[in-house]
C-alpha cells in the first residue's frame, strides 16, 4: 500500500510521524511525503492544535485532502493534537474522514492506517471532554506549581515510547530530532498543550541512545534534542533531573556530529547542565530557552517562573560560563492585563540580555485554558503594535550581532548545495534549522552535504552570514 504523510506542527510531530512511517514500512508499506498530484492509497494528516493559526492550517490540509479523496478514493486519516482535542468537531466538519486517532499509541495507529483495525477511530483516543483537573490553584500561584502532579481523567492522552520503535525519515537532511519526552506537567495559563499531550513522559535513556546511534549511522550530523521541556527529563522516572547524564552519554557517542538543545524551562537550567556543555564540544553552544515574558507580574499571571532576578542571573551566568553561546527565546506579547509598563520591562530586559535569536508571538486566547478567562484581554491592535516594536528592537540587535561575526571563523555544517554553482548553504552553532538564519558558503573545492567545514565570515545581513570555506577537508575531531 502507498501511504502519504502530511506533517504539520512542531518537531515532536515530525518524530511521531517517523515512528509511524517506520512501523508501516516494516509491515511492507511504501511511505512517502503526501503529494496531491500523486494521490496515495491512504493519506495521514498529523495535525497541530497549538493556536488558532496552527488549527486553521490543519483544517485547510484536511479540506484539501477531502477534495482529493472525492476524486481519487484516497482513504483520509487525521491524527495528532487537533484530532486528540476536537474529535467530534472534526467528524462533524469532515464526515468523509475515514479514520481518526489522537496522540501516541503508535502500534495501534499503524494498524488503523493499514486498515487492519475495523473501528473508525482508536477506542482509547480521549474524547473532547478530557480536561486537566486544575484543582483550586489560582493563576497567582507560584513556581512550586511546576512539579504539580495534576490528574487526568482515565481516558486522558499520553505519549509513551516504552520500547524502541523503528524510525523512517521522510526528508533527507543532515539534521534530525531526538524527542526525549512528550507531554507536560507545567501549568502555564496560556497553553493548551497539556490538554492534548497529557502528562510528562520521558523516553528511557537506553532507547534514546539506540535511536541516536541509528541516526548517526544514517548520516545525521546534528541531533536536535526536543520535548515540551527537556530540562525535566527523567524526573517522572527517577525523581531527579537526568538531562545532564543523558547529554553526557549522547555526546560520548563516536562520530562527527553536534547536539543542539531546544525547549529548556528557565528555572531548571542547572549547574550540571552548564558543566556538561562546558565539557563536551559536541554539544553546540546554543540554548533555546522560551521565556514567554520578563515582567514578574505577567509571568505570575502566566504561572511561569516569575523571579525575574533569578532568571536574569541564569542568563548572565550562561553568558559568562558558555562564551559564544547563542541564546534563543520566545516571548508572548499582549497577554491579558499586560500594561505599557510591563511591556516596557520586557523591552528593557531584551536590551540588556541581547538574545541572538528571538521569536515573538501575540497572545492567542485558547479555549479551555485559564488565561482565556482572565480579565483585561488586550486588543489585537495593541498586541500587533507591541510585537512589531519588540521585533524591531530585536532586528537591530540581530544585525549588530551578525556584523560582529565578520572576520571570525566558524565551524559550519553543510546542509545543501546550490546546483551548478560553487555555493553551499549551511549552519554554524548559532543557527538552528528552519527557524534561524543560514551561513552561505563559497567554496571552489566541492563540498558534500553533511560535511563540517571551517568558514571565514566575510559578510552579514540581519539574519544570514556569508563566508569562504577555509578547510574543505573533514575535521576529524570535535
Ligand atoms: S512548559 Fe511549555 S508545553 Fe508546558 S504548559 Fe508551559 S508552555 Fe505549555
Amino acid at each position: 500500500m502507498r501511504i502519504g504523510m502530511v506533517t504539520l506542527g512542531c518537531d515532536k510531530n515530525t518524530v511521531d510521524n517517523e515512528y509511524l512511517a517506520g512501523l508501516l514500512g516494516r509491515d511492507g508499506h511504501a511511505v512517502e511525503v503526501a503529494d496531491p498530484a500523486r494521490p496515495p492509497d491512504v493519506v495521514v494528516i498529523t495535525t497541530c492544535g497549538f493556536i488558532q493559526a496552527a488549527r486553521d492550517q490543519s483544517l485547510e490540509a484536511i479540506a484539501e485532502w477531502s477534495r482529493v479523496r472525492a476524486r481519487s478514493g484516497t482513504r483520509l486519516g487525521v491524527i495528532g493534537c487537533l484530532a486528540q482535542r476536537s474529535r467530534e468537531d472534526l467528524l462533524r466538519r469532515y464526515p468523509d474522514i475515514d479514520f481518526l486517532a489522537g496522540v501516541g499509541e503508535f502500534h495501534k495507529v499503524a494498524r488503523l492506517v493499514a486498515g487492519e483495525q475495523r473501528s473508525r477511530f482508536l477506542a482509547d483516543t480521549a474524547p473532547e471532554s478530557a480536561t486537566w483537573n486544575l484543582g483550586a490553584q489560582s493563576p497567582a500561584a507560584n513556581e512550586t506549581i511546576e512539579f504539580d502532579d495534576r490528574a487526568f481523567s482515565d481516558d486522558a492522552p499520553r505519549v509513551l515510547v516504552p520500547e524502541a520503535l523503528p524510525r523512517t525519515r521522510l526528508e533527507r537532511r543532515p539534521h534530525g530530532f531526538l524527542k526525549i519526552s512528550d507531554g507536560c506537567n507545567h501549568t502555564c495559563t496560556f497553553c493548551s498543550i497539556p490538554l492534548m499531550k497529557g502528562v510528562y513522559s520521558s523516553v528511557p535513556k537506553a532507547i534514546l541512545l539506540d535511536e541516536a546511534r541509528r541516526m548517526l549511522d544514517e548520516g545525521i550530523r546534528e541531533i536536535n534534542v526536543v520535548a515540551q521541556d527537556i530540562t525535566k527529563y527523567g524526573f517522572d522516572i527517577e525523581k531527579r533531573f537526568m538531562l545532564p547524564e543523558l547529554l553526557d552519554a549522547l555526546a560520548s557517542l563516536s562520530g562527527e556530529f553536534w547536539i543542539r538543545l531546544f525547549y529548556l524551562y528557565p528555572s531548571t537550567v542547572t549547574t550540571d547542565l552548564i558543566q556538561v556543555m562546558q565539557s563536551h564540544p559536541k554539544i553546540a553552544r546554543y540554548l533555546d530557552i522560551p521565556l514567554q515574558h520578563l515582567d514578574p507580574a505577567v509571568l505570575q499571571r502566566m504561572r511561569r517562573p516569575h523571579d525575574r532576578a533569578r532568571t536574569m542571573d541564569m542568563l548572565r551566568r550562561i553568558r559568562a560560563e558558555l562564551p559564544d553561546c547563542a541564546l534563543r527565546t520566545t516571548f508572548i506579547v499582549g497577554f491579558p492585563g499586560e500594561t505599557p509598563d510591563e511591556f516596557r520591562t520586557l523591552m528593557d530586559s531584551v536590551r540588556e540580555i541581547r538574545f541572538e535569536r528571538m521569536g515573538v508571538f501575540t497572545y492567542s486566547r485558547e479555549p479551555g485554558t485559564p488565561a482565556a478567562d482572565l480579565p483585561n484581554q488586550v486588543t489585537d491592535k495593541v498586541k500587533q503594535r507591541r510585537r512589531e516594536k519588540l521585533m524591531k528592537l530585536q532586528s537591530g540587535i540581530s544585525a549588530e550581532w551578525a556584523a560582529a561575526q565578520v572576520g571570525t571563523e566558524r565551524r559550519v555544517l553543510v546542509e545543501s548545495a546550490v546546483p551548478g554553482k560553487p555555493w553551499y548553504v549551511g549552519r554554524s552553532h548559532s543557527e538552528a534549522a528552519d527557524i534561524d538564519g543560514v551561513v552561505r558558503v563559497h567554496s571552489e573545492t566541492p563540498l558534500a552535504v553533511g560535511d563540517f567545514v571551517t568558514v571565514r565570515i566575510t559578510e552579514a545581513d540581519v539574519y544570514d552570514l556569508t563566508g569562504e570555506a577555509l578547510v574543505p577537508a573533514r575535521v576529524d575531531t570535535v
